[in-house]
């Protein structure tokens, strides 16, 4: 108990000395924020909106694209633009991000968020599955990234990453899920440094988060999972201050950073607590 409250108060404290948050620096930024027509990445887009930004959405719903870039403009939006795309498709990563550079004139943040569709359940030896997952989940990330990059290096932009608790200390029923999200940790983890050894302009925010109250969290999780799930639209602001303050990772919930910790300190009771935390009956 002694270790856990010291790891906490160790987290509160760096969270506490961080950079601060400075709203009016979002006043016109340039941001593309994909999966927005829903969840996390729709509340993204309604704070973005709401600090004055000018904004692309995508995500492959276009009637709900259109609803929540209305939104965005009443809630203040300078610009707000949508466009749909399919980002398991080959050639979309990069048109979204053509559209948005076209119509932005650059990019201040870029926000990979989208993931594709996957069961919540024991892996059931689909291999074909794991290989689609990882358009949407991986490969789409890392070209838009790259297309991103040389207008990111001009406008001393930021690439931010949506993902998981699960890229850092693997659950059960969500096999394909977790390595998707390990390979965008391993990935943008490499890149960031290569970034920093390169003295590039561009900063690189990993977000990983614990369960968020998402309709499509929610509906795979009932009944399996009884631990609280976490607000989309503060995970949302949390993700937004990270990329603007710079930060190199977010842990959110608090419990991610703890859990995260004592996976090395303590792996078998960390095992434990995850199965524990899970209704089975085989
Ligand atoms: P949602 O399911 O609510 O949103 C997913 C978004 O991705 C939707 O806008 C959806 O829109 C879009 N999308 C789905 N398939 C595709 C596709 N093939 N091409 C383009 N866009 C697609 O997810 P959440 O808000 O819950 O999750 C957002 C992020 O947060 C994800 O990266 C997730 O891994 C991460 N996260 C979420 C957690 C949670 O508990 N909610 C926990 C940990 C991490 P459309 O159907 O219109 O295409």
């Amino acid at each position: 108990k002694i270790l856990i409250a010291s790891i906490c108060v160790a987290y509160l404290a760096v969270k506490w000395t961080g950079p601060t948050f400075d709203p009016e620096s979002l006043k016109g930024s340039r941001v593309l924020v994909t999966g927005a027509s829903s969840g996390i990445g729709e509340q993204m887009a309604y704070h973005y909106a709401r600090f004055g930004a000018q904004i692309v959405i995508t995500a492959r719903r276009e009637k709900v694209l259109q609803q929540v870039t209305e939104k965005c403009l009443s809630l203040g939006a300078q610009k707000a633009l949508y466009v749909p795309a399919d980002m398991s498709n080959e050639s979309d990563p990069e048109k979204v991000v053509d559209f948005a550079l076209e119509k932005l004139g650059g990019l201040d943040y870029l926000v990979l968020n989208h993931i594709g569709a996957t069961r919540f359940a024991m892996w059931d030896g689909d291999v074909d599955h794991v290989k689609w997952l990882m358009k949407p989940n991986f490969f789409s990330y890392i070209q838009m990234a790259w297309r991103a990059l040389p207008s990111l290096e001009q406008s001393k932009g930021s690439m931010i990453i949506v993902s998981s608790m699960a890229g850092k200390l693997s659950n059960p029923f969500t096999a394909p899920y977790t390595a998707t999200k390990s390979a965008l940790n391993g990935f943008f983890g490499s890149l960031s440094h290569e970034l920093a050894m390169k003295e590039s302009n561009v900063s690189v925010s990993i977000c990983s988060l614990g369960l968020i109250d998402t309709d499509t969290a929610m509906n795979a999780v009932r009944g399996i999972i009884t631990t609280p799930a976490y607000p989309a639209s503060e995970a949302a602001l949390n993700i937004i201050i990270t990329g603007a303050t710079r930060q190199l990772e977010l842990y959110y919930p608090w419990y991610t950073y703890v859990m995260t910790l004592t996976k090395d300190w303590f792996p078998s009771l960390t095992n434990h607590l995850i199965r524990n935390a899970m209704n089975y009956n085989p």
